[in-house]
């Protein structure tokens, strides 16, 4: 399958599960993109960078190596050589990932290494922007969402127990500043297929994207 599945939503939304299962499901390949916004961002913390000086990001956006590796079973993420995957979910990171992210710099690089790891295909791709602004043309085009309840217990869940409400603040936060910038609207993307999730489990979900890509 030479497919390209593009998934947009929220975070907590299911996005990351859905998008694994499908591609294990479907021997696809799998891509997520915020990861690579969450390594940047750990890279310019590490480094001392003011994340909230849009020059000081952008000059240095260049800089960090950042590898991903596209088995849904068992994604990795590299930073000039070095493992990052349970770094870039601190709380940390959490908190300076939307400023980095608004940065155009950042954007055009991390746009550009998307572009080239999707290359002909035979990928579910994953994040903010995919449908409306990496993959325009891709095949199948998802848009997922849910009730930031729902979303905030998922998130909590998955982080270990951590405490829902304080998990609802941080997400509703990053979900304000992301839609507040053009180049990675949280709004309907054109041709895509709107799946609400808060009352759907994984495994529907997950029917229901391959259903989509088998059509
Ligand atoms: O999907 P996840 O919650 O891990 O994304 C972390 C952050 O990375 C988002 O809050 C957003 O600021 C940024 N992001 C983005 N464009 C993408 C994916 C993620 O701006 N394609």
């Amino acid at each position: 399958l030479n497919v390209v599945v593009a998934v947009d939503g929220t975070s907590g939304s299911g996005k990351s599960s859905t998008c694994r299962a499908v591609a294990d499901r479907l021997g696809l390949r799998y891509l997520d993109t915020g990861a690579q916004y969450r390594a940047m961002t750990w890279w310019m913390l590490s480094n001392g960078i003011d994340v909230h000086d849009p020059a000081a990001v952008a000059a240095r956006a260049q800089d960090p190596q950042i590898v991903s590796g596209t088995d849904p079973l068992a994604p990795t993420i590299t930073v000039d050589g070095t493992d990052v995957s349970v770094e870039i979910r601190s709380d940390e990171v959490n908190g300076a990932v939307s400023p980095v992210s608004a940065v155009p710099e950042v954007r055009a690089r991390l746009v550009d290494l998307q572009r080239s790891i999707v290359g002909d295909g035979g990928i579910v791709v994953e994040g903010r922007d995919i449908a409306s602004v990496v993959c325009p043309d891709a095949d199948v085009k998802v848009y997922l969402t849910a009730d930031p309840a729902a979303r905030a217990a998922r998130r909590a869940l998955e982080n270990g127990g951590a405490d829902v409400a304080a998990t609802e603040a941080s997400l509703l936060a990053r979900d304000k500043i992301d839609s507040g910038r053009a180049v990675a609207p949280l709004t309907q993307v054109d041709g895509a297929v709107h799946i609400d999730s808060t009352d759907r489990t994984l495994d529907e979900v997950i029917e229901l994207v391959v259903g989509l890509v088998m059509e």
